[in-house]
């Protein structure tokens, strides 16, 4: 099994042994190595069905401390329905990791619930921006001290008009955070945004 050269740790191969998954894809295989190894901003050129949501949340899950409850990571994605996918996925991936939580926040659904979620101590918050602006705005979420962002299908994020929320977002996060952005396509407003918003990305292209 391949997934073993990688660098990943027990908990992470049991469950990608529970999920079946044999060998790594392309993404996954350029990485993860690198994610874990090295506290780097990546720019990686990826399609959906890639297998990038594991390619970002495998090195994430190893890299987050489930002893602090606090919120070490923020994973921005274009849609609802993309948005509990990868939660979903992340919640398999870290099913034999104790105490790690991850909360969905995603317009069209209760603000308050999605807030006490948070609460009770969510390190890994995946979201619409809209939504996550929404709560940033009423002060139902803290992000002053997260470690790592995803952004998700960026250019998708971009083409809805998101611009704005993102770069909001962005602001409101720590410079010495880590910014990981996945993207299909590479338009100026995604390279405006890595650009203004990461420091000396590593690319990468599958
Ligand atoms: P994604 O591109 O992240 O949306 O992943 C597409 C689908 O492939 C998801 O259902 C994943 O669970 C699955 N997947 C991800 N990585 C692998 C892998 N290495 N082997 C088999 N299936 C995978």
């Amino acid at each position: 099994n391949k997934f073993e050269q990688l660098g990943l740790n027990e908990s992470l191969l049991m469950a990608i042994k529970d999920m079946g998954f044999e060998n790594p894809s392309e993404v996954q295989e350029k990485a993860i190595p690198l994610l874990l190894d090295q506290d780097i901003d990546i720019v990686a050129l990826a399609q959906t069905g890639t297998g990038k949501t594991a390619a970002f949340g495998f090195p994430l899950i190893q890299k987050i401390d489930a002893e602090n409850k606090s919120t070490q990571a923020l994973i921005l994605s274009p849609t609802r329905e993309l948005c509990l996918q990868i939660t979903n996925e992340i919640k398999q991936y870290s099913k034999y990791v104790k105490g790690l939580h991850t909360v969905a926040v995603y317009g069209g659904a209760s603000i308050t619930e999605q807030a006490r979620e948070v609460k009770r101590g969510a390190q890994i918050i995946v979201a619409t921006p809209g939504r996550m602006q929404d709560m940033i705005n009423r002060n139902l979420v803290n992000i002053k001290n997260i470690q790592f962002c995803i952004l998700d299908e960026a250019d998708e994020m971009l083409n809805m008009g998101f611009y704005e929320d993102i770069t909001a977002i962005l602001s409101d996060t720590p410079d010495e955070k880590k910014t990981w952005l996945f993207s299909a396509t590479m338009p100026q407003e995604v390279a405006r945004i890595a650009r203004e918003f990461m420091t000396k990305p590593t690319e990468i292209t599958v």
